[in-house]
């Protein structure tokens, strides 16, 4: 049987139906430009984006860095959050790959970046100075849904700076479906977003860049020297495709078992729950042994991460009896620090 992993939500495995899906996939070479499904699956994001194009690439993080390069030249500048994905977790890849500046500041805790504070950080036309170009913001960020007044108070503010704006996208769908918004909403003030299909969705593999014809053909070519070109990828494509019809309503699913599984911890007296976001419950854990915790949970089928707050990932390879299994483990360690 496989665990209950709640380490994260990319670690769900295919279903036998995106199985299927992918093994019926019309394939051909997409550095050609001629995997049908590739492009199928790039036109329907783009769509749902509202933007006019869209590009499959292998990882969100190869997204994003493509993304910041077609925006910024050698020697611009990236004003980021500092807990940003694309700033504490890409290996730093816009310095080191795109010769891009990241000018990081601290989030507020609902992940949004003070615009005043952003303002003063924006450089003045001085040789002295790298060029800041871009905001690059994140939604949602440790499963926070960004304010909804938010990002157009970002887009006011780049267009009175003549910045750009991304949006790292990841789990974007998850705020979609907890606002009950079209997604076309949530991407309409960005010029790029990328969108993560490996995550909640449930695809093996990829995400996708939408933007502008102009910005999408710059990210292609960059996708191609960061070696992101693929050949028959409309096997991975078709698992996108799949997720999108079938596994983006579900994510309230998730939702409702982040928290029911926060509910279920907040009865308990040594495990404090800090935040239940979407599909996301972080949680102190009492004083104990490193690695006591995450090892009793093995024991019983239960993976957990080690980060502190202990973040636990909901995803459609939980089912809404292993809410109620998982909070009996978390009891009984309790039960077993106290005895
Ligand atoms: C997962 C994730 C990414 C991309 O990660 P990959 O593992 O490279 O696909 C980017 N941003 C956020 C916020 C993420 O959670």
């Amino acid at each position: 049987m496989n665990p209950i992993d709640l380490r994260s939500d990319t670690v769900t495995r295919p279903t036998d139906a995106m199985r299927a899906a992918m093994a019926a996939a019309e394939v051909g070479d997409d550095v050609f430009g001629e995997d049908p499904s590739v492009l199928r699956l790039q036109q329907t994001l783009a769509e749902r984006a509202g933007k006019e194009a869209g590009l499959f690439l292998p990882s969100g993080t190869q997204s994003n860095l493509a993304a910041l390069m077609a925006h910024c030249q050698r020697g611009d500048e990236v004003i980021v959050g500092a807990k940003a994905h694309v700033y504490w977790y890409e290996g730093g890849g816009m310095a080191l790959l795109g010769s891009i500046q990241p000018q990081p500041m601290t989030q507020r805790p609902d992940g949004t970046l003070d615009l005043d504070l952003a303002a003063s950080l924006i450089k003045p036309d001085d040789v002295h100075h790298g060029v800041t170009k871009l905001l690059c913001l994140e939604n949602t960020w440790f499963g926070r849904v960004m304010p909804a007044a938010y990002p157009a108070e970002a887009r006011a503010f780049c267009d009175r700076y003549g910045l750009a704006m991304h949006l790292d996208g990841a789990r974007l769908f998850n705020a979609a479906v907890a606002q009950n918004c079209p997604l076309a909403k949530l991407t309409a003030p960005f010029d790029t977003v990328s969108l993560c299909l490996s995550k909640g969705l449930g695809a093996p593999v990829g995400s996708v860049l939408v933007g502008s014809n102009a910005l999408i053909k710059r990210a292609h070519r960059w996708r191609k020297v960061l070696g992101g070109g693929m050949r028959q990828a409309g096997v991975l494509a078709a698992a996108g495709l799949h997720a999108l019809e079938h596994h983006v309503d579900r994510l309230a699913e998730d939702h409702h078992h982040a928290e029911l599984l926060g509910a279920g911890l907040a009865q308990l007296e040594s495990f404090q729950v800090e935040t239940v976001a979407t599909n996301m419950v972080f949680i102190r854990p009492p004083r104990a042994q490193p690695g006591r915790l995450q090892a009793f949970m093995r024991e019983r089928g239960i993976l957990l991460g080690d980060s502190n707050p202990l973040r636990l990932v909901l995803h459609l390879d939980i089912k809404r009896g292993d809410i109620d299994t998982v909070v009996a483990a978390f009891k009984a360690f309790e039960d077993d620090l106290n005895g």
